[in-house]
């Protein structure tokens, strides 16, 4: 009986080892609910990284590591402090991260790196090939595991082999620049279906491989090594159920418990009724665009000034990668520009940005969504930004305004936001304004059309779509059908 296996860099879960006492708790992540049906399947396991540095492990310690994650059915792939220094600090999120989001001047290139990053790809393959057999369906995840669909193929002839890129992939200008482009492209190319949020990435990839590899393209087929290769777009939808019903419980259960937050969103609704409320989330990303968008938000103030003391924008910053020198410095420039606004604006009554660095619960993360009259969500450059799609999710009295980065993929299906480019401050200004000032039925009619796509297209669709793709490519397909 053939399996399904799921390779990602890290499992769908978080193991927590104090002394000699191991707890493993399954994770609640987009990836994990979208493949539960894929894992739970038979005899499907989980390929990853456990989270673990190897050697601090003793051997003891290693077996019950092993034997608690075989109960979530998952596999980990050992991985040295080394490795992690080097193939996924280093050349996953210093190389790819930067390169493939369009910050080539972030971008650095060391030999030692991509040799560790060529290392640990094998070691994934390792595992896989330890735990699979020919004709079992692999579906590998993301950019810290390029190369791995080849070195699988190699081996797996009969299994069929899906690859889905989470980040953007980035146009033959930007690409092209990499010094290791053919192999990187070979190594997806191990894949029989190769899949991206949008077309635009798809197209991106294709072009790529038509001028580096000049292979033969035919509509979305690569025809490589005997072999067809499918490459499609599957944009990543959410756990729509989730936050539509979190939402909407809160708004039934009016005499449940309150968080701290909750408490002082609706303080600031009373104390400064008709004041509205913005908010941003992301992780602390040079990819989102926070010191933009809070310097377009000194831009709306300034050009209107009506609007002082009524509105404030809400900045959940999570801490992410902080010990990478550009994560930093982000870090240092977004805390003095929040200073030097707040510092500028402030008044006795109003501050006009409420800034958190920090990471928030799911339920005060609904709190925030559920209280704002507008999401401006503004990245510079995003694979997806799910963020977006959550916030409408919640929206279950169907108002509220989202304002989307057209850099962002989600806008490719979102067209019933404000869709702005973040680098024409005017447009975000105006944008900002028209949100702000948007009828309720204007509202209602937007919010409508985005809950009911996002709510067919939620990520369990968005797995099983590719599974389907995936099982419809030709085993060992030696011609164009
Ligand atoms: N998120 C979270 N805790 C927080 C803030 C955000 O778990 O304090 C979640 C959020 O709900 C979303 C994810 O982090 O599911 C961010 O995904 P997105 O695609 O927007 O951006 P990414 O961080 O993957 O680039």
């Amino acid at each position: 009986m053939s399996k399904n296996i799921i390779v990602s860099n890290r499992l769908p879960v978080q193991i927590v080892l104090e002394n000699e006492k191991l707890a493993v708790f399954p994770s609640v992540g987009g990836l994990a609910t979208g493949m539960k049906s894929v894992h739970a399947d038979g005899d499907g396991i989980w390929i990853g990284w456990s989270g673990l540095e190897e050697t601090q492990l003793t051997q003891k310690n290693k077996e019950n590591v092993e034997k608690a994650l075989l109960k979530e059915k998952c596999i980990p792939v050992p991985l040295t402090q080394d490795n992690i220094d080097d193939f996924y600090l280093g050349f996953s999120n210093k190389t790819l991260w930067p390169l493939f989001h369009y910050f080539t001047e972030y971008t650095s290139f060391e030999n030692s790196q991509w040799l560790s990053y060529k290392e640990v790809n094998e070691k994934f393959a390792k595992v896989v090939l330890d735990n699979s057999e020919d004709g079992d369906t692999i579906w590998i995840h993301d950019y810290q595991l390029l190369l791995l669909p080849e070195l699988v193929k190699e081996h797996r002839p009969n299994s069929k082999i899906g690859f889905f890129l989470h980040i953007p992939y980035p146009s033959f200008e930007i690409f092209r620049i990499f010094p290791w482009r053919e192999q990187l492209l070979k190594g997806m190319l191990g894949a029989d279906l190769i899949g991206f949020h949008t077309y635009d990435y798809e197209r991106h990839f294709l072009s790529s491989v038509k001028r580096i590899l000049r292979l033969e393209v035919n509509f979305n087929q690569i025809i490589y090594d005997d072999r067809v290769i499918k490459v499609d777009s599957f944009p990543m939808g959410i756990d729509y159920d989730k936050f539509y019903n979190a939402s909407k419980l809160k708004n039934e259960n009016t005499q449940a418990e309150k968080s701290d937050l909750q408490i002082r969103l609706e303080e600031h609704h009373k104390s400064a009724s008709g004041t509205k409320l913005i908010l941003s989330i992301d992780r602390l990303d040079y990819t989102k665009g926070i010191p933009n968008r809070i310097k377009a938000f000194e831009y709306f103030l300034n050009q209107y000034p009506e609007y002082k003391e009524k509105v404030r924008l809400i900045m959940l910053a999570v801490p992410s990668r902080s010990n990478v020198p550009q994560y930093k410095r982000l870090k240092r420039e977004t805390d003095e520009l929040v200073g030097r606004i707040n510092g500028k604006f402030s008044t006795v009554n109003w501050t006009p940005i409420w800034y958190f660095y920090r990471s928030f619960p799911f339920e005060n993360l609904i709190d925030l969504y559920t209280s704002s009259d507008v999401a401006l969500i503004t990245p510079l450059r995003d694979g997806m930004n799910l963020v977006a799609k959550e916030y409408v999710a919640t929206r279950t009295n169907q108002d509220g305004v989202l304002i989307l980065s057209e850099m962002a993929g989600a806008s490719k299906e979102m067209n019933e936001a404000i869709i702005i480019n973040p680098n024409n401050f005017e447009q975000f200004s105006n944008a900002i304004k028209q949100a702000l000032e948007m009828s309720e039925e204007e509202q209602n009619s937007r919010m409508k059309i985005l809950q009911k796509r996002l709510k067919r297209y939620n990520v369990e669709k968005w797995a099983s779509e590719f599974m389907k793709s995936l099982s419809n490519t030709n085993k060992n397909q030696k011609t164009v059908q």
